[in-house]
């Protein structure tokens, strides 16, 4: 991983390097934080970083704190601030991943939340495709269950959960796939490992509601608005294992996923295993509106300018 340069870590900006905390930190032994994940996109003509639904990803961020009882000590809107001061310190020259966390910084014995001292950093990446899959992923029914949301919060971003996550991918490596899809405790289809699931089924945009146990995702948001937009009918409900076997179409989607398609699960082809046309469409609609190509989705970029081909 490419870390830039500097980092916010317990109120100001300082070298990446120095932005660490103790072994006995309490996020670290219990998994009580929270974290986002957020990209910044090279504007075509390379004049600005396009935040990616900056003020959407910060009220997540505050939300999922509050479900740990973790005290910012800024709002949403003081939050995107800091994504954006922090931008311009460290002034990359392409594609970037945000990394917010949220966590509990004390070095309290005690798996509690309340009277444990919280703790925020922000730090950067460099990142291009999260996923390499120009033909499509391969993704297996994962024997893992998706967490359940009284166990701990499903629709927020805790660390402690992504050990389910980790089980899951891990599993779908080992057994050589690219990908896991892990069913709820109710036996229906929730998500990938870091992504949402969108299947397509005569030409319906389907989803799991999110009462399914899933992420509250904000690229999920936006296929979906953006399918409606490109006059593709949506659904949101239930969806069966099996019809993962027969539906026309399935994709990823997600911050680091982005819109990547799913060519088979449990080897099992999707369609004719090539990306459809609704994943094809919508895909295409999303690369040009975070490279800030399409005007009409101004309002989902939060542009930062960076010097047109700055010299190193
Ligand atoms: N589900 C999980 C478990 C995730 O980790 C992510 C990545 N944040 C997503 C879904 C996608 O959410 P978003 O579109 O907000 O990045």
């Amino acid at each position: 991983m490419s870390y830039l340069d500097y980092a916010y870590f317990d109120g100001k900006v300082v070298p990446f390097q120095d932005a660490k905390v103790s072994v006995a930190t309490h996020a670290l032994q219990y998994g009580t934080g929270v974290f986002g994940g957020i990209r910044g996109y090279l504007n075509h003509d390379g004049s600005s970083i396009n935040i990616f639904r900056l003020p959407e990803h910060c009220e997540r961020v505050i939300q999922s704190a509050g479900l740990v009882k973790i005290k910012l000590p800024f709002d949403a809107k003081g939050l995107a601030t800091i994504f954006v001061d922090l931008t311009k310190r460290n002034a990359p020259k392409g594609n970037v991943y945000f990394r917010p966390f949220a966590y509990k910084a004390g070095l309290d014995l005690t798996p509690k939340l309340t009277k444990v001292d919280d703790g925020f950093t922000l730090y950067m990446m460099a990142l291009e495709d999260y996923y390499s899959a120009e033909k499509g992923l391969s993704a297996m029914v994962s024997a893992w269950r998706r967490v359940n949301d009284n166990m701990i919060p499903a629709r927020g971003k805790v660390s402690g959960a992504y050990i389910n996550s980790s089980l899951a991918k891990d599993d779908a490596i080992a057994y050589g796939f690219d990908e896991a899809i892990m069913l709820n405790e109710q036996g229906k289809v929730g998500e990938g490992s870091a992504a949402n699931l969108m299947m397509v089924r005569k030409g319906v945009l389907i989803t799991p509601p999110i009462t399914a146990d899933i992420l509250e995702g904000i690229t999920r948001r936006t296929v979906f608005q953006l399918a409606t937009d490109l006059g593709i009918p949506t659904e949101q409900r239930m969806i069966d294992r099996t019809e993962l076997y027969i539906a026309d179409e399935l994709f990823f989607c997600g911050t680091g996923a982005q819109v990547t398609p799913i060519a088979s699960v449990d080897k099992r082809m999707v369609g004719d295993g090539k990306p459809g046309r609704v994943t094809q469409a919508i895909a295409e609609r999303f690369y040009d509106i975070v490279k800030g190509k399409v005007a009409d989705y101004s309002d989902w970029l939060t542009k930062v300018p960076v010097a047109v081909n700055a010299a190193d």
